[in-house]
């Protein structure tokens, strides 16, 4: 296929189609031409669309799909895979602005809302409805297109699991226009291919998502946060299996080197975490959340959880029971991944997810061939769930000579983790940085019966190009 230019005729066709605002030439801004990992694609787009509606979504697809010109959903590109980079050009979809909660249904548990709501909007609203949106990206404003599109995982996929649990239904805007509704808001549903969940993680290569619905659960009563202080990272990481073993069912479980906290104490400008423990300098952090129903459970769970993180190896435990004392945690937690992009000129994102019993291995085998590749390799992440990112970076060093050092470690790490039954990505997507890696775990047969779904959605191939699976 190959992909036209948007010609000064068809933007007319574009801008008569729909009802919204659309950005063309120079006056589109450069944000639009990455997402927040730039080194995983960039393109500029001919033009943005700045949807308003289904409608207008699906007014513009219908312009661009007959005249074979590009189409890149987009939500608040927050992205870490390069999943909204219009790496072929084309134009920009942005569904940001379509953000409104539309209902919500209480005696279903249902939220109806559109693709533009950022995730930290429908978190509070739930939460001041006496009910929950468990999942917990760390990028809260995030929208939930994009949180549906990458199967967004977070803090809390260790007991709640993905977005893909939570969603119910939604409305689609197929690359040629058509407009189509998966799923429904029935508790259960067994009615032929689950369409809505192959929308789940397709990053925006099947269909636009214009309207969301979205299983949310009641609020847990009580939650209290303990933080493990721990010598160094191994027992930590040896922690987790121990936490995870318990019967206390973890809400959240990250760990963090201290290297990482001490990045992200520096950028928040707030220490938060003590740095020793019995005398000891800490090494690395445990972070755990843990849920009741009374008052009266939350002792004895404070208790309980404290000494499964001692028996573990921990030095020390801090008990974090005020909303302000986890938020304050938490915050510490989120800072990390920004204080590290914040802090190097390079950096590269590896986003494995291995089984739970293999997260001390493969943190241990990164960070033993750190001299060897020759980078810093930072590891912090949902240690609960398997889910280890791995920030790779450098200061002072040629994009090149990065470049092949960065794919060096990820093919060690990637060979390492082939062994001990990983996937490619716990929650970030494929987008364009992981496409080559992606087929060569899944292996040819598995790659074909993809590339044939998506050509039944996209015939021709023009919804986000060069993204999740290549032609042939
Ligand atoms: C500091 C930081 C922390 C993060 N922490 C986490 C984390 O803990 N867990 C996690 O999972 N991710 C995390 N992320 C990554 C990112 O926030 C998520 O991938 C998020 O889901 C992306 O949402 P977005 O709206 O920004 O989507 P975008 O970046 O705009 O797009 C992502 C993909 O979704 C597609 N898309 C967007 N909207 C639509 C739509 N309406 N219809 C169809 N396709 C669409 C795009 O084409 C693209 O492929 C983090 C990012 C940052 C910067």
């Amino acid at each position: 296929m190959t992909f036209k230019k948007l010609d000064p005729e068809v933007l007319e066709q574009l801008k008569a189609a729909v009802t919204c605002k659309v950005v063309a030439g120079a006056d589109v801004a450069e944000e639009y031409s990455h997402d927040e990992m730039p080194s995983a694609g960039t393109g500029m787009p001919d033009a943005v669309v700045v949807a308003a509606s289904t409608e207008d979504v699906s007014a513009a697809c219908r312009v661009l799909y007959e005249n074979d010109i590009p189409i890149i959903p987009r939500g608040a590109g927050t992205g870490l895979a390069g999943g909204c980079a219009p790496i072929c050009g084309g134009v920009v979809i942005d569904t940001s602005k379509m953000d409104q909660i539309l209902s919500w249904d209480l005696d279903n548990l249902i939220v109806r809302v559109q693709p533009g709501v950022y995730l930290h909007d429908l978190a509070a609203a739930a939460v001041e409805k006496g009910t929950m949106y468990p999942p917990d990206p760390g990028e809260v404003y995030s929208c939930l297109g994009g949180n549906v599109s990458t199967n967004a995982g977070g803090m809390r996929a260790v007991k709640y699991g993905t977005t893909r649990e939570y969603v119910k239904a939604m409305t689609v805007v197929l690359p040629d226009g058509r407009v189509v509704r998966f799923g429904a808001e029935t508790a259960k549903n067994s009615s032929g291919y689950s369409l809505q969940h192959l929308m789940v993680g397709s990053e925006g290569t099947l269909g636009i998502i214009t309207e969301i619905s979205l299983k949310i659960i009641p609020q847990p009563k009580f939650t209290v946060s303990l933080l493990g202080v721990f010598e160094d990272l191994p027992s930590c990481i040896r922690c987790v299996s121990t936490v995870k073993l318990s019967g206390l069912d973890p809400q959240a479980l990250e760990f963090m080197p201290r290297t990482n906290i001490d990045m992200a104490e520096a950028f928040t400008g707030k220490q938060v975490y003590p740095h020793e423990a019995e005398g000891v300098e800490a090494g690395a952090y445990l972070l755990t959340t843990f849920e009741c129903n009374s008052d009266a459970q939350l002792d004895e769970l404070m208790e309980s959880a404290a000494e499964v993180l001692l028996e573990g190896g921990a030095l020390d435990v801090v008990v974090y029971d005020t909303p302000e004392g986890i938020r304050n945690a938490f915050a510490a937690r989120r800072a990390c991944p920004e204080a590290i992009l914040e802090g190097y000129e390079h950096v590269e994102e590896c986003d494995i997810v291995v089984p739970i019993t293999a997260i001390a291995d493969i943190v241990e085998y990164a960070k033993s061939i750190e001299k060897e590749v020759g980078l810093d390799i930072h590891t912090y992440g949902h240690a609960g769930d398997g889910n280890v990112h791995m920030k790779i970076c450098a200061n002072n060093m040629d994009e090149a000579e990065f470049r092949r050092r960065s794919q060096n470690f990820l093919d060690l790490v990637y060979g390492r983790g082939k062994g001990l039954g990983a996937m490619v990505s716990g929650e970030h997507g494929i987008g364009s940085a992981s496409i080559d890696r992606l087929a060569e775990y899944s292996g040819e047969d598995v790659m074909e019966l993809m590339r044939g779904i998506k050509a039944v959605f996209d015939p021709k191939g023009l919804l986000n190009p060069g993204k999740v699976c290549k032609k042939a």
